[in-house]
């Protein structure tokens, strides 16, 4: 098996290794690095949680670790799609560059242009980037990028479905021909391969087990829910959502729930935390503090559920969540795999549970030819519910939002209780309806929370009105 110290990196890289408490390269660090060291073009293919950050981080400090940089010349570029995910790669760089004495940038959107400018105006080694944010500084003059010797593409995949491929050439053309170039992606779409095989030259390829394969040690099961009344749909599936979390109990010590709309990001956090839960949303319209606030509580243990859309949460390195919760099922079957990869990390066990709407089995059936298993179906943990008739006027929403679209207003949560049909966790409040008090506190049964006032008005009050 091969050994850090047989891979030629730096002697102080080496020695942050150590500290790290990392034994043995995993397949994409062992496959990686050597090409990387000896010059070579990489193009990796491996997802997160592969170690694959490493695997282009190591050899590039081993490779800046002589020279100086030049005001506003960076000399190695990494691009990430998002800006969690560069803040990731950029704590990376700290924890293995703690011998070196090298500088560093973080160029993403949400942190003033000003405090940017006057680090890489100092000249930094490692420029660390979201596409945008560095066309920006680019744009303003500020940034020249004929010095950069390294350049890094991380998830490739995930920047064409953010339509940043068209940046990403630019970037390419701006650098010189002559930088050594890692590029990875988690697939290879066709547009990907043309990039691939424009920008990289005669690069090695090295692939790793798809991560679906490889997470063993995370159990997976779905619940098939089907809403009894149509009109209360969303709100029924947060109740299983509660009593999915309730069910596990003290084994979900931290949970990422995934929506695939922001909307319903936003609206699970809010009503898990109307529930007493300890829930944060994060989501791309987020502001960026709030986004790393929020983040930062849920790596430190503060946060239990963090309620996330995709994208913001691709590539988190979270290591020690126990569960993921999809709240729907994912509309790529891909993200399935990136999203229960944030459980069952290095080895640890990890629960992954999927909700799955009748309307969602089309989704769920591609995501078990993808991962080729079927996946083991659970009881809905809510089964004592009266079933009620749907109501012809209301419509579910099959509206998906993408990332960076304005979220519409419908952020309210929709799903207090019924009051006659608790049965849930929701501390009983008083209702300061004017129909409850006018009735006596005698409750209509049967008519939800829209009850027409005049319903609630005594047969002589109805008369003098
Ligand atoms: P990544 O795929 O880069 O997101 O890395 C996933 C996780 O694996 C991170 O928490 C890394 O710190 C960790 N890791 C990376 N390389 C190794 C290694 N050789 N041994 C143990 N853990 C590692």
């Amino acid at each position: 098996m091969t050994k850090f110290s047989d891979l030629n990196l730096n002697s102080k890289v080496l020695k942050a290794i150590v500290e790290a408490g990392y034994e043995t390269p995993t397949p994409i660090q062992a496959g990686a690095i050597p090409p990387a060291l000896e010059g070579r073009d990489v193009l990796g293919i491996a997802q997160t949680g592969t170690g694959k950050t490493a695997s282009f981080t190591l050899p590039m400090l081993s490779l800046l670790a002589r020279g100086r940089a030049r005001a506003r010349m960076p000399r190695s570029l990494v691009l990430c799609p998002t800006r969690e995910l560069a803040a990731q790669v950029a704590e990376n760089f700290d924890t293995y560059s703690k011998y070196l004495k090298l500088t560093k940038a973080l160029l993403i959107g949400g942190v003033s242009f000003k405090e940017q400018e006057a680090i890489i105006d100092k000249g930094v080694d490692v420029l660390i980037a979201t596409p945008g944010r560095l066309l920006d500084h680019f744009e303003r003059g500020k940034l020249i990028l004929s010095d950069v010797k390294v350049m890094v593409v991380d998830e490739a995949d995930r920047m064409l479905d953010m339509g940043f491929i068209p940046d990403i050439e630019r970037i390419f053309g701006l650098t010189p021909f002559t930088r050594q170039t890692f590029f990875f992606s988690a697939t290879m779409a066709p547009e990907i391969e043309r990039i691939t095989n424009t920008f990289l030259s005669a690069p090695e390829r090295v692939e790793v087990a798809r991560q679906a394969t490889a997470s063993e040690t995370i159990e997976q099961n779905v619940v098939m829910f089907k809403y009894k009344r149509r009109d209360r749909a969303d709100s029924e599936k947060r109740k299983v959502l509660r009593a999915l979390i309730d069910s596990e109990g003290d084994k979900c010590t931290n949970a990422i729930i995934f929506c695939n709309r922001k909307t319903d990001v936003d609206i699970c956090a809010k009503s898990l935390k109307k529930y007493g839960y300890d829930a944060a949303a994060i989501h791309g319209d987020l502001d960026q503090s709030q986004r790393t606030r929020t983040l930062e509580s849920f790596r430190n243990g503060e946060l239990r559920l963090l309620v996330a859309s995709d994208v913001a949460a691709r590539g988190l390195d979270v290591p020690s969540v126990s569960h993921v919760i999809n709240f729907d099922v994912p509309g790529h079957p891909e993200d399935y795999v990136h999203r229960i990869g944030r459980t069952g990390r290095a080895g640890r066990e990890g629960k992954a549970i999927t909700i799955c709407n009748p309307r969602d089995e089309k989704a769920l059936n591609a995501v078990e030819a993808l991962i080729q298993k079927e996946i083991p179906r659970i009881d809905n943990p809510i089964k004592s519910e009266e079933p009620a008739k749907p109501r012809k006027s209301a419509k579910p929403n099959t509206e998906v939002e993408a990332e960076g679209a304005k979220s519409p207003k419908a952020s309210k949560p929709d799903d207090k209780p019924v009051k006659h049909a608790r049965s849930d966790d929701k501390p009983a409040k008083r209702s300061n309806r004017k129909s409850d008090k006018q009735s006596g506190g005698n409750q209509v049964v049967g008519m939800g929370d829209h009850m027409p006032q005049f319903i609630a008005l005594s047969f002589d009050e109805r008369r003098a009105g």
